[in-house]
């Protein structure tokens, strides 16, 4: 077993960043001694995103034609499970993602691989994949090794890597070929009825150049009403952590973070934010980002510009109008 399987991710025609993330991460891998980057794209229309794959360190892109325009999760099954018996490949790389639980982990089971999801980092240790995951809400990290599988197939978290720019037509462009599996209709076992848009939110807060974002160091109605008006007093679009939108107290329009939406803000405000992994996801590359939070200790220290160890509501309630 040797090399490194990218199972790529389209949508509507178009190659989800994922991907290149994965491919970040593969390369890491093969720098380690993991062997070539392959990577596996199965799409209705797979020669229309396959050039793009062939990223730099990528060998070569599989492709395979899905019967159906768009990704079916027992099809993908079968495309990945023939890819795996056909390459052997020491690792598997998917996203941990809505499209790859519909399928990673019933292949992982049914061929006996080494698995791992959620994962935040993999690479090579004594010649053997070592994946690095979050336990009890991130606040562990804890370090698997797969003693006694040839495949290991680990799902990764989007964020963990750095996408890898797309691939083009020069030289040293990967290889394209058809990866020789023929995928039958009648394994397909759902039906996509269609796209739909979610509720176009109140505002947009991917465009908003000064996020005031409260998490669930704020714990009732009465906190976020409080902290909404000061967020116009201070000309701030308010944003929130999963956790208050999951309990009602906001909008899903709001939420940053992996499953939420990405921002990049010239100012993040981060008020009662521990600063899980899947918070910081969606906003560690804001241009300067400020946490406030009790807990000394809170990550979100770690990629703050500027903090402060404080209650939340004595700090917004004394910020001028004028502080952005
Ligand atoms: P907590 O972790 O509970 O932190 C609250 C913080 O407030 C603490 O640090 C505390 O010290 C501080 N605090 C409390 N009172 C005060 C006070 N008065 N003043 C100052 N500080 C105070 N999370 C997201 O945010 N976005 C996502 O998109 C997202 N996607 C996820 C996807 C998956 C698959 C999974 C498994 C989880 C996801 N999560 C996401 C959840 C994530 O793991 C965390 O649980 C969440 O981000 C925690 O939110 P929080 O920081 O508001 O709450």
């Amino acid at each position: 077993m040797s090399g490194v399987l990218v199972v790529a991710e389209t949508r509507k025609g178009e190659v989800r960043d994922i991907s290149y993330e994965l491919i970040t991460a593969a390369r890491a891998l093969a720098e380690q001694g993991g062997g070539p980057v392959r990577v596996l794209v199965v799409d209705g229309d797979p020669s229309a995103v396959a050039g793009g794959l062939g990223a730099e360190g990528v060998e070569e892109v599989l492709t395979v034609t899905s019967p159906r325009a768009e990704f079916e999760p027992h099809l993908q099954a079968e495309a990945v499970s023939a890819a795996i018996a056909a390459l052997e490949p020491a690792v598997v790389l998917t996203g941990h993602t809505v499209d790859a639980m519909g399928y990673a982990p019933a292949v992982a089971a049914k061929l006996g691989l080494g698995f791992a999801s959620d994962a935040f980092g993999v690479a090579i240790e004594d010649g053997a994949p070592a994946v690095r995951r979050g336990a009890y809400g991130d606040r562990l990290v804890a370090s698997l090794a797969f003693p006694g599988k040839g495949t290991t197939l680990v799902m990764l978290r989007a964020g963990a890597y750095e996408a890898a720019a797309p691939g083009g037509d020069g030289d040293g462009a990967a290889t394209v070929r058809d990866a020789g599996i023929a995928l039958d209709a009648s394994a397909a076992r759902t039906e996509h009825l269609g796209y739909r848009e979610a509720e176009a939110g109140d505002v947009d807060i991917t465009k908003a150049p000064f996020l005031l974002s409260i998490g669930r160091g704020v714990e009732d109605e009465d906190g976020v009403s409080e902290l909404e008006q000061i967020a116009d007093r201070l000309h701030a679009t308010l944003s929130v952590s999963r956790p208050l939108v999951d309990s009602g107290l906001a909008a899903s329009s709001r939420q940053v973070g992996q499953s939420g939406l990405t921002v990049k803000p010239k100012v993040y405000l981060a008020l009662g934010i521990s600063g899980a992994v899947q918070h910081l996801a969606g906003m560690r590359k804001a241009d300067t980002i400020i946490a406030i939070n009790t807990d000394p200790e809170a990550p979100i220290f770690q990629v703050a510009h500027y903090g402060a160890v404080a209650d939340l509501f004595d700090v917004a309630r004394a910020l001028p109008g004028h502080f952005a």
